[in-house]
């Protein structure tokens, strides 16, 4: 038997209708704030993903399903949205109306990670990018947003980790001092982060390797070496956080697993998930429009793991997989061709309805109705032929109830309208 992929899953009924939940809700929320959905395809470039998430990134260097495409170039299924979203931007020129734009995204994203609980090869996000303003109002509104969405599915134990990366101007200074101090530590770090430290020290400081951490526990943080632009925008942000109530922590050690950011990062995670935490990351990245040939526009977004956060739906509200409404039992040929025109006349009508073609004892029938938690059974046979009444019973209550054949889709609608 031909099995899943390893570190792919299949969503499944019930569970879908949880999916359907988190998606849905976050649609409702997100457009009450301004953003419309973009939907970009699952397959780019790969030079899209080397120039915005870095060559030197964890992503980039090993976790790409990547492939010929036709004449040489490289095609990569999507690790991460913020890229396309990017490009379409920028593609499609959507600043020229009003440089400020807000999208979302729903969608499958793909890494080939080592898999693990929480961690999948096949994973989905929730995206939100808002391009065109550098505010540092704009981040509050963004964390809000995220916050709220949250409460909305009735999240808690959640906690919001806040850092500032700078900018080109004031994190070379950063790098610089963490390289040299990590140079003396080479000896300590994983292969990986030896590698790392030459291309991009900063990299060392997310990895989740204990030798590793313990190298950079007493590295120098960025914070201390912010400009004053960054300085003050980042206060800004902590000051409006702060105005709207919501608790954050400072994490100088948050430098997320991808190069393009700038400024704000923040990270949301929560207690009840082990060791991946991370609920939704997220952060400004204000160069990457213009690096990627796009006019010089800040941006600033977030992504949600979505499977994660069903997880923590899950635990609190179980997925409501109503029954049908009407279960169509028909006994004998003369019965089932009846019942099948019935049911699809009544599905269309808007009635969840089950039709049951095997042809098996009523008894049967009404086993299998009890256990799809039917509402009604209409129960038709050759004598109900004869008699031009179906007899239509009440699971719950067992009352029965004759309908005229000749009138039936309309009298069942009339029964439950
Ligand atoms: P990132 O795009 O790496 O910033 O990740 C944003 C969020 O996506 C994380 O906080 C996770 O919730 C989720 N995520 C990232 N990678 C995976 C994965 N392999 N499996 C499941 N969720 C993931």
């Amino acid at each position: 038997m031909i099995q899943l992929v390893r570190g792919f899953k299949d969503i499944l009924p019930p569970e879908t209708a949880v999916w359907r939940h988190v998606e849905n809700t976050a649609r409702e929320h997100f457009e009450k704030f301004g953003f419309r959905e973009m939907r970009p395809p699952v397959l780019e470039q790969t030079a899209l993903f080397q120039r915005s998430i870095g060559e030197h990134t964890d992503i980039v260097e090993k976790e790409m399903y990547t492939f010929a495409g036709s004449r040489d170039t490289m095609l990569t299924l999507r690790p991460e949205a913020t890229a396309s979203v990017v490009r379409a931007y920028i593609q499609h020129k959507l600043y020229a109306a009003d440089p400020v734009c807000k999208f979302y995204t729903i969608g499958p994203m793909f890494r080939r990670e080592r898999p693990q609980k929480g961690r999948y090869r096949q994973f989905h996000q929730i995206n939100a990018e808002v391009f065109g303003i550098d505010s540092p109002y704009i981040d509050v509104q963004l964390i809000f947003m995220l916050m709220t969405y949250f409460s909305r599915l009735s999240v808690t134990g959640l906690s919001v980790h806040l850092n500032s990366l700078g900018c080109p101007e004031c994190r070379p200074a950063y790098r610089q001092k963490l390289s040299e101090m990590l140079s003396d530590r080479t000896g300590d770090l994983c292969e990986d982060c030896v590698r790392r430290l030459e291309k991009n020290p900063l990299r060392v400081l997310d990895c989740k390797k204990e030798p590793c951490r313990n190298a950079v526990s007493d590295a120098p943080s960025m914070l201390d070496f912010l400009c004053g632009d960054c300085r003050s925008h980042f206060r800004a942000v902590q000051a409006a956080l702060d105005a709207i109530d919501i608790p954050y922590e400072i994490d100088p050690r948050l430098v997320r697993g991808l190069d393009y950011y700038t400024r704000t990062a923040f990270e949301i995670q929560t207690e009840e998930l082990g060791a991946q935490n991370a609920v939704a990351g997220g952060g400004r990245y204000d160069n990457l429009v213009e690096m990627l040939g796009g006019p010089s526009q800040p941006a600033i977004g977030f992504a949600i793991g979505a499977d994660r956060l069903v997880e923590l739906v899950e635990t609190k509200i179980p997925a409501p997989e109503p029954g049908p409404v009407i279960f169509l039992a028909p006994m004998g040929e003369a019965a089932m061709e009846l019942a099948a025109k019935w049911a699809c006349l009544l599905s269309d009508a808007g009635v969840r309805t089950e039709a049951d073609f095997s042809g098996r004892s009523l008894k049967a029938l009404m086993r299998r109705a009890d256990r799809l938690g039917a509402e009604n059974v209409l129960i038709v046979g050759d004598r109900e032929i004869e008699q031009n009444e179906a007899i239509l019973r009440n699971m719950k209550t067992r009352d029965q109830k004759s309908l005229p054949m000749d009138r039936l889709v309309e009298s069942v609608l009339e029964h439950e309208g």
